[in-house]
């Protein structure tokens, strides 16, 4: 096989590989890709649903919390109602348990008594004045009874009986008369059949009677509001307290009522009918935006509006990082996570909802950038794998052509010399008498051929060592004229006879080089080689060895065939022969200058050829002038 087809056949097996390895590389590779965003995708939405699950577990248990809370409260009202009187009442309202309640003595409707009063003659004389309108006989027969020593609510009766009649003819003395009789003393806790607090009924008359510029109207105000407010020393039925509350906001508007609106929810929950108690937890009632909470006994209701009970919860919702944790109340809608909020909150949930879409969003691109970075740094490693698997492949590639391109070489150059010796041993063979001057001339002959064979193997074996990395280097200290002398000897031994001016020429007091001198007489022979061989005719071939700017230089020169300028560095590449067919004929196979060339750059050197077509060439090894001392021996 020749060399080219050789190469071309390496070519040829390395394609395929090459597109295997290409497949190799860029079909794991989308796969990877693919795999890292589907996987990317899939952990963002895993992401979301496991934020949701933590939300989840942590609605679950802020329930357990709701719900204590409020079992709590609703056990607390029975020990803090106490006997459910006005004053349990005005105490709890004014502590915030509710915002009103229903107890068992208050907020109650007055309940009608029997009249103690109708079986009494004087009694019997107001009321008939009064049938007659005779006013005068009226207010006298009043008077009677309010300072007779009836019982108190009897003449409180009376006294509101007269006041209102003297408000008729005179307001002045209906004035007096009020706070004569209900300013203080004890007709002040006087109450009518319906068990209002006459006293209360008759300070509202008083405002009414008078002016609002006169001076006395801030006086009565406030005993009145003190009255209102006062629920353990007054005793009156809740409507006419509502009642008359509302009536002093409507004349004097800033008076401070504290109960005032636990006092109207009552009011409105118990007017609703829906005071019956039964059941447990919140429980809505016919007043919008209203709930009860019963006592476990039943003897207590409290009241809560919505936003109490939203505001209540939400101490114990406090929100987490992104998230907002709220209770909602029934028939209104909830976004996103939700559970129903336990037994105490019937029909009510308990919602998370994501207060920064970006929170989530953002936890899942983290982890998304964590894959996609794994990801990355699986590409890249494949990458690096493959960059190296493709360089030992080049090399192994490159190996094999070597190889190949060796065996042809070998077996071709080895061919020439064998066969023209095995010519020559026939030749003299065949004669029957052995003429000394032929046979001589013969082996003279077959010793050359000899000396090509040997130059040749040893090319070879260096060759191969160099490509193997098994050549070893032997530096030593050198002197230059002794390598120059070597190889000076080694060519008049090659290459004897007429025909070739073969000079010498060794500087004087050259330094002693660090070099393994057989390599280095190797490379100088491979070059006097290419200069005979390359010089027809007439040889001048010359050897020098110089000192020039610190480096020490051997020269080879010849007047030979010379080198093309675009040639002279092609021929430092492996098995390149400018022109095969003289090589052949020379008995080159193109290794000898990549020999030259390795031995040279071993030595920390370089080596350059000066050539014209036709005149000759000159080939300078340059090696360092210093010592390399670190592989020579001292
Ligand atoms: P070869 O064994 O063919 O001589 P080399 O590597 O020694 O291999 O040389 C490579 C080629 O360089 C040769 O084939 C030849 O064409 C060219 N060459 C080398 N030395 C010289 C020279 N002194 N003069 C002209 N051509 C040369």
């Amino acid at each position: 096989m020749s060399r080219g087809a050789a190469r071309r056949s390496a070519c040829a097996t390395s394609l395929p590989a090459l597109l295997f390895l290409g497949l190799g590389v860029i079909a794991p590779t989308a796969c990877v890709v693919w795999f890292m965003n589907e996987a990317a995708s899939a952990q963002a939405d895993a992401a979301r649903q496991s934020i949701a699950e933590a939300y989840r577990g942590q609605l679950r248990f802020l329930r357990d919390r709701v719900d204590f809370y409020w079992k709590n409260r609703a056990a607390s009202l029975e020990l803090s109602a106490g006997k459910g009187s006005a004053a349990d009442f005005e105490r709890d309202v004014k502590a915030g348990l509710a915002d009103s309640f229903v107890l068992a003595k208050y907020p109650t409707a007055g309940v009608p008594i029997a009249d103690p009063a109708v079986d009494r003659a004087d009694w019997r004389a107001g009321t008939i004045a009064e049938e007659r309108h005779n006013a005068q006989a009226a207010i006298g027969a009043w008077a009677v009874v309010a300072k007779s020593d009836a019982n108190l609510s009897v003449k409180a009766r009376a006294a509101q009986a007269e006041i209102r009649w003297l408000a008729r003819t005179d307001k002045e003395a209906a004035l007096r008369a009020i706070g004569e009789y209900f300013d203080r003393g004890p007709m002040t806790k006087g109450a009518d059949q319906q068990g209002r607090l006459i006293a209360a009924d008759e300070q509202l008359l008083a405002l009414r009677l008078m002016q609002p510029r006169d001076t006395r109207h801030g006086v009565i105000v406030r005993r009145l509001a003190g009255m209102l407010n006062d629920y353990q020393g007054t005793a009156m039925p809740s409507a006419q307290r509502l009642f008359l509350m509302d009536e002093v906001r409507g004349i004097a508007p800033g008076t401070a009522f504290p109960t005032y609106e636990a006092e109207r929810l009552a009011a409105e929950f118990l007017e609703g009918g829906d005071a019956r108690s039964g059941g447990s937890g919140l429980q809505p009632t016919s007043v919008p935006e209203l709930w009860k909470l019963p006592s476990k006994s039943g003897r207590v209701t409290a009241l809560y509006r919505t936003s109490t009970v939203l505001a209540a919860t939400e101490t114990i919702l406090a929100g987490g990082k992104g998230v907002r944790f709220a209770a909602t109340p029934p028939s209104v809608r909830t976004f996103g996570e939700a559970i129903a909020a336990g037994a105490m909150l019937p029909g009510w949930q308990l919602s998370a909802s994501i207060v920064d879409p970006e929170f989530m969003e953002q936890a899942a691109r983290r982890r998304m950038a964590s894959y996609l970075w794994a990801g990355y740094l699986v590409i890249g490693m494949m990458a690096i794998t493959s960059l190296l698997a493709g360089q030992s492949f080049r090399k192994q590639m490159r190996l094999a052509r070597l190889k190949t391109d060796l065996v042809a070489a070998v077996s071709h150059e080895l061919k020439t010399p064998l066969s023209s010796m095995r010519l020559l041993v026939d030749s003299l063979l065949a004669d029957e008498v052995f003429e000394a001057k032929k046979t001589r001339e013969y082996l003279q002959l077959m010793s050359g051929e000899n000396t090509r064979l040997t130059r040749l193997v040893e090319n070879f074996l260096t060759f191969s060592r160099i490509e193997r990395n098994r050549q070893r280097f032997e530096f030593q200290r050198v002197r230059p004229g002794d390598v120059v002398a070597s190889a000076a000897g080694v060519m008049r031994e090659r290459f004897p006879g007429a025909g070739c001016d073969f000079q010498v020429d060794v500087e004087d007091g050259l330094p002693a080089i660090n070099a393994d001198p057989d390599a280095l007489l190797t490379a100088l022979v491979n070059l006097l080689d290419n200069a005979y061989k390359y010089t027809p005719g007439e040889k001048r071939i010359c050897l020098r060895a110089f000192r020039d700017r610190g480096q020490i230089v051997f020269e080879v020169e010849d007047n030979g065939i010379g080198i093309a300028a675009r040639e002279q560095k092609r021929i430092f590449r492996r098995f390149y022969q400018v022109d095969s067919r003289l090589a052949r004929e020379t008995g080159g196979c193109g290794l000898g200058l990549s020999i030259v060339e390795s031995i040279v750059r071993a030595h920390g050197g370089s080596v350059r050829v000066t050539s014209r077509l036709g005149s000759g060439s000159t080939f300078s090894v340059f090696l360092p002038g210093g010592t390399r001392s670190e592989k020579a021996p001292a």
